[in-house]
This record gives C-alpha cells, sequence and structure tokens, in this order.
C-alpha cells in the first residue's frame, strides 16, 4: 500500500512545479496563493459561465472575493458551443486573447477548463492556479492537455499549473454526473496499463514499463467498490484516485499508463458525435462504460489457446489496412481529412511494428511471464463495473446520456485501432487477422454478462 499522501506525491512527480491543495475548505489558500505567484499586475479569472454554487454562494463571487484584494480581477468567459466548450484553436486564441497582459491566470472549472488553462499560460508565459470543481477526470493533476486538432482529439504537452485547488466543499456541490464520470475515468485502471505494458513489452512504446506510474493509483481505486463508507470519506477516495493518476500521468510525460483501449473508445465515440455535430456524454462517463468492454476484450485476449498462443510470423500487417483505416473514417469525415490524419498515425504504428521484430520474438520466448503479469493488471470486466455500480455511473452504451446506440458502439469498437500510433490489445488482434465481427460480439457478450454492454 502506498503511504505517500497526494501533496507529497505532487511534488515529486511534478519535480516541485505543482504544489497541491486537496481538502475541505481548500479555496481559503487561493487570495495567499495569488499574491504569492503574482504580488502585482491583473488577475485573469477564466470560467466557463455555468453558475457553480457553494455553501457561502456563487463560487465565482467566492472566488472573486478571494483574490482580489486591492485588485479588480478580469474575468475571462470561455466561448461555450452547442456542446459545450470544445479546446480547438478558435478557443484556444479568444481565451489568450482575453488574459493577454494579466500577470496570472486562475482557472475555475472542469477538466476542459483546466486543460484550456494549462495552454493558454504556457502560451502567454504567466503563473497558473487550477481551481478544481469537479472530480470528473484525471487531467487536472499533470501538465497534459487534450485538444482538437483537424477534427481529432490529441493530448499535447501544456504545464503543470503552479497550484491546484481543489476543495472537497466544492466538489461535493458539483453535478452528480460529473462524479460519476470521475469514477468512469478512475476505472480505466483495470484495463490501460495492460495495454501500456504490453507496448512496452512488445517494444512499441519507447519508454520502459514502470510500476512507479501504476501501482499508487492500483493501491487507491478498490476503495471506490466499497460502499461502506460515509460520502465525504467516498469522495475523497476519489478524488485522491483522480489526483494520483494525473500525477502519475504527469511524471511518466505520457498518459499511455492510464490511457489504453477505453480511452480510445471515448475518444472515437468523442469524435463521430463532433463531426455529426451531436451531442455526447462525458468523458468519464464514456471511458466508464468503455472499461468493462476493454477487461472483457483483454479477458478473450487472454484465454487459453488465445491471441498469446500464436507466434510472432502470425502477426503480420494487413494488406488493407490503408484501405480499412480509411473506410472506418468516411463516415465521419467525408472529405477524407481525417481519414488521411489517423492513417499517417497507423501507418507510424505498422512500421514500427515491422522495425520491432527482435523485442516481439523475445516477448513470445517468454510469454508465459508477460500473460502472468498481464492477468495481473487486466482481464475481470466485473472488477471496473462493480465500482461503476457502487457509484450508480453508468455501465451500459443505453445509459450514457445520449444513449450510444448497439451499431455506434459496435462501430466505436472497431474503429479504435485505426485512430492514433500507440498500440494497444486491440492491435494484436488487428494483425492476427481476428479483429471482425465474430470477436465484437464476443466483447460485448463478455461485458453483457457482467452487467455491462449494450445495454438493451
Ligand atoms: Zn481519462
Amino acid at each position: 500500500m502506498s503511504l505517500v499522501s497526494p501533496a507529497e506525491l505532487a511534488r515529486s512527480s511534478s519535480g516541485g512545479a505543482l504544489r497541491l491543495f486537496s481538502e475541505p475548505g481548500a479555496l481559503r489558500h487561493l487570495g495567499r496563493l495569488v499574491d504569492e505567484l503574482a504580488p502585482s499586475g491583473e488577475v485573469a479569472i477564466v470560467g466557463d459561465g455555468a453558475q457553480k454554487v457553494v455553501d457561502d454562494g456563487d463560487l465565482d463571487a467566492v472566488v472573486e472575493a478571494a483574490v482580489s484584494g486591492a485588485r479588480t480581477p478580469r474575468h475571462v468567459r470561455v466561448p461555450v458551443g452547442a456542446h459545450g466548450v470544445t479546446l480547438d484553436e478558435r478557443t484556444v486564441e479568444a481565451v489568450a486573447a482575453g488574459a493577454a497582459g494579466a500577470a496570472i491566470i486562475v482557472t475555475v472549472g472542469s477538466g476542459t477548463v483546466s486543460d484550456l488553462g494549462k495552454v493558454v499560460a504556457a502560451d502567454l508565459g504567466v503563473p497558473l492556479i487550477s481551481v478544481q470543481t469537479a472530480a470528473s477526470v484525471n487531467g487536472y493533476a499533470d501538465p497534459l492537455s487534450v485538444v482538437v486538432r483537424n477534427g481529432a482529439k490529441r493530448t499535447v504537452p501544456s504545464r503543470w499549473p503552479d497550484a491546484l485547488v481543489i476543495d472537497h466543499d466544492v466538489v461535493a456541490r458539483a453535478p452528480l454526473a460529473l462524479t460519476r464520470a470521475g469514477v468512469g475515468d478512475a476505472v480505466a485502471i483495470w484495463s490501460a496499463p495492460a495495454d501500456w505494458y504490453l507496448a512496452c513489452a512488445l517494444g512499441m512504446d519507447s519508454s520502459l514499463y514502470d510500476g512507479r506510474f501504476v501501482d499508487p493509483v492500483r493501491d487507491l481505486a478498490p476503495a471506490l467498490a466499497d460502499a461502506g463508507r460515509d460520502d465525504a470519506d467516498r469522495l475523497g477516495v476519489l478524488v485522491d484516485t483522480l489526483t494520483v493518476g494525473g500525477l502519475v500521468i504527469g511524471d511518466a510525460g505520457t498518459t499511455a499508463p492510464l490511457s489504453g483501449v477505453e480511452h480510445l473508445m471515448s475518444h472515437v465515440l468523442d469524435m463521430s458525435a463532433l463531426a455529426e455535430g451531436v451531442a455526447h456524454d462525458l468523458h468519464g462517463a464514456q471511458v466508464g462504460v468503455a472499461s468493462v468492454l476493454a477487461a472483457s476484450l483483454w479477458d478473450i485476449a487472454l484465454e487459453e489457446g488465445g491471441l498469446f498462443a500464436l507466434e510472432p510470423a502470425d502477426l503480420v500487417v494487413p494488406t488493407d489496412v490503408e484501405k480499412r483505416v480509411r473506410q472506418v473514417w468516411h463516415p465521419v469525415d467525408p472529405s477524407g481529412v481525417l481519414g488521411k490524419e489517423c492513417w499517417r498515425a497507423v501507418q507510424a504504428k505498422m512500421r514500427r511494428w515491422v522495425s520491432a521484430t527482435s523485442q516481439i520474438v523475445s516477448f513470445f520466448s517468454h510469454r508465459r511471464r508477460h500473460v502472468e503479469t498481464l492477468r495481473a493488471l487486466a482481464g475481470d470486466p466485473a472488477v471496473p463495473l462493480a465500482a461503476l455500480r457502487a457509484w450508480n455511473a453508468p455501465t451500459t452504451f443505453a445509459e450514457l446520456t445520449p444513449p450510444v446506440s448497439p451499431d455506434r458502439a459496435r462501430w466505436a469498437l472497431g474503429a479504435l485501432p485505426f485512430m492514433r500510433d500507440r498500440l494497444s490489445i486491440a492491435d494484436l488482434f488487428v494483425l492476427a487477422g481476428r479483429w471482425d465481427d465474430e470477436l465484437f460480439d464476443r466483447v460485448f457478450a463478455r461485458a453483457a454478462a457482467v452487467g455491462g454492454g449494450f445495454g438493451i
């Protein structure tokens, strides 16, 4: 069991760049932090304008009172589209223009606003304080941002906030859907590390697998399924699990330890909804449902006589892979721009596979040891499901808001290996010539057996 506190981990993971204030009443530190980081000059408060309440009234008013002192802060409103805040080039430019000239940026909001603040503060070269208003994703406590480029979601380096303020009293008042989405993001711990381990062991990831970036989250996450705690305790467990998740990702310099098949599935659902101009559910809500599916996929991959009984010569780049990539994205973007962007990434992955032969051969000659490790990291869909259920979070695609139809869910599963250059277990099925409807049927059936899957 990890005995390092999140605040200590924040210091070590960020090399001292990030100070973490995570506790009930943490907002009381805000005024002092602003004065320390920017003793003079204007304070830009960046938010999406959605009203957030705290015991003393409106959160924006509380934040303004905390930071003002003798200074009148400048409010910068993030442009909100029909489907919320989209972190694309236009949004970044608008907020950077709004905050230009300020001595410090204080963001008040959930995941997208926090990610936006990191990008803008990096662009403008000013200090940043992030006030986290919901336990909805793990991305607050890392130096990365998820942005939209050419219609595709990409994770890019941005910067650590100088201070992350997580007032548990504020987070407790967030809409329930956000908190449940946070549980969904957290349960990726029971599938994503296996994808990362696999990529590293096969020589398909430039980093080396290191339990330091996985174990602190694995130690905390089981308590998410523990219903025998009071609400404040439960929320504390969720906040810590997510914060520690962000910190290990930040330390690793890549989201890979906590982002595998389940995240790809959520990104694919976002991209298709964005392209069609329709709404999609929160990142974490989708990740949670997809985590049950990802664990089911791993369960099938790891079964006796399954994928890992094959030989390296059985895993070859399909001759029609470019056609499949372009075809899968065609309904989302008939112009072909997205298909081209994704093909570039997939082509890099396939080229790497061809050049990694010696490590692939070595992996299969030590397969027994690798399979044992992978079984410890993933493969039981009942585990993420139990945690989701303990919080009444969605477990099926039908329970998402809006519901995802079986057709769309099946398409998204089929599309996910054809999106980016990072290898996951799905790619091994592609290389084995087994990424097909027969497999998808089995994956959805396995998820449905524990209470996940389509849900109809
Ligand atoms: Zn996530």
